[in-house]
């Protein structure tokens, strides 16, 4: 019986996969460092870009090979597979790239998309405020007509590649209460006069991703860099998000791929009991455990992907998607480390990143707690979804 050939990677994976195997993951300790190299991890964001990860988000007139969601989260994932925080990086730029796709003017799109498919760009995405990050409908940064432009002022936080970010796209409050009506999208220059990084967070993993408090104080813009139109700032949030979900699932897929092969790699090398670690029952569950977490992470985001290529509706998967890959990620690091032993608690060994990493993906970009509630509210709106689910 002749053996089948192994299914081919796809350009993009061979592509970004070879970056991250000669630019990546020789710097792993390097990119785990604080304070952050930012120029470096600037650089190598922009690098990624000019490979063309950034412009699988784009289309073709302006530079780029998309829209091809699944594409650009093939690329995440194999960046991921070397560090979960660059890969978590890449996020802000391609969605400011999404959204102006969906939602800017000729001229916004003539102005940003094509820096960002050529990887002369990186992009951050500012909705979260200090006091507020799940409730985006308490936000309180305030824009107010300003003569022919506006005014902006507020305070944002955790804002991811705040301090290395070219453009900045933000979520402001131009009406009353609530969502809907009352808020406002802008895309400004980061260097917009008013625009300050207050301070790069220290944080517990992902330190090759900067995360930053972000002052807005009387930053004037002009009506031009309005995105979308007044009072339609939830929609554009709304609309990009199935992208901002997806990843989850994709970084938890280079995660786990990751995870499985330190874990292999470690049970086949060290001995117990006279015997390699992986001829023990238990280890070998954590492994067929890990993998199994890496198969589900892969075919979630890839049905999702598929879902939002064919323009169908995808707000329950892609919630779904974030919610399990979170969950995912972070058992499998889980496990990985435990096959180490003592050794995966030790610096040294590159588990113990992981392990920290992994923690983020319940949190940032909606919380578990919040992913539950939008399935859940989604659910009643679709009582047929358990019988079509996943079905193409
Ligand atoms: C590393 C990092 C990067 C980030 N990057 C960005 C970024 O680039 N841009 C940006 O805008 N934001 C960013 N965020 C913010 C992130 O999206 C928020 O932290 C997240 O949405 C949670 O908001 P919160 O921290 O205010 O928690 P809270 O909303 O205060 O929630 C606290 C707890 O209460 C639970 N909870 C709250 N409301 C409910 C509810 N109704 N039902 C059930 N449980 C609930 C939550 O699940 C959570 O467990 C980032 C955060 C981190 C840590």
């Amino acid at each position: 019986m002749s053996v089948a050939a192994a299914p081919k990677r796809s350009a993009i994976t061979e592509t970004v996969a070879r970056f991250t195997a000669d630019r990546i993951l020789p710097r792993g300790s390097e990119l785990d460092s604080h304070p952050q190299d930012l120029p470096l991890i600037r650089e190598l964001l922009l690098e990624a870009g000019r490979l063309g990860l950034y412009g699988a988000v784009v289309p073709q007139e302006f530079g780029g090979t998309g829209p091809d969601s699944l594409a650009l989260h093939e690329g995440i994932e194999a960046l991921a597979y070397g560090n979960a925080g660059l890969a978590m990086s890449t996020m802000p730029t391609y969605l400011l790239a999404r959204a102006v796709v969906l939602h800017g003017s000729a001229e916004q799109q003539e102005r940003w998309l094509p820096a960002v498919a050529e990887g002369r760009l990186l992009g951050a995405w500012a909705v979260t405020e200090p006091h507020t990050g799940s409730d985006v409908a308490a936000i309180t940064t305030r824009a107010v007509r300003d003569g022919d432009g506006w005014r902006l002022d507020g305070r944002k936080m955790f804002i991811t590649n705040a301090a290395i970010a070219d453009a900045l796209l933000v979520l402001c409050r131009t009406g009353g209460g609530g969502t809907r009506g009352a808020m406002t999208t802008f895309v400004v220059p980061m260097d917009t006069p008013g625009i300050a990084v207050a301070r790069t967070l220290e944080k517990m993993g992902l330190r090759s991703s900067p995360t930053c408090e972000l002052l807005l104080d009387d930053v004037r813009v002009p009506d031009t860099d309005r995105l979308g139109a007044e009072g339609a700032g939830w929609q554009v949030g709304m609309d990009v998000l199935d992208y901002e979900r997806l990843a989850v699932p994709a970084i938890g897929a280079g995660m786990c791929a990751r995870a499985l092969d330190l874990a292999t790699a470690y049970a086949a090398d060290r001995t117990a009991f006279g015997a390699p670690l992986h001829e023990i029952g238990a280890v070998q569950a954590m492994l067929a455990d890990i993998a199994a977490a890496l198969l589900e992470c892969r075919l979630l985001y890839r049905h999702v992907a598929g879902l939002v290529d064919r323009e169908r509706p995808a707000i329950l998967d892609a919630s779904i998607g974030k919610l399990v890959g979170g969950r995912l990620a972070n058992s499998a690091v889980n496990l990985a480390l435990q096959v180490h032993g003592g050794y995966g608690y030790i610096r040294e060994y590159e588990i113990e990143r992981l392990y920290r990493d992994a923690r983020l993906f319940t949190i940032g970009g909606g919380t578990s707690e919040i992913q539950q509630r939008i399935v859940a509210g989604q659910l009643r709106r679709e009582p047929g979804w358990s019988r079509t689910a996943a079905l193409t």
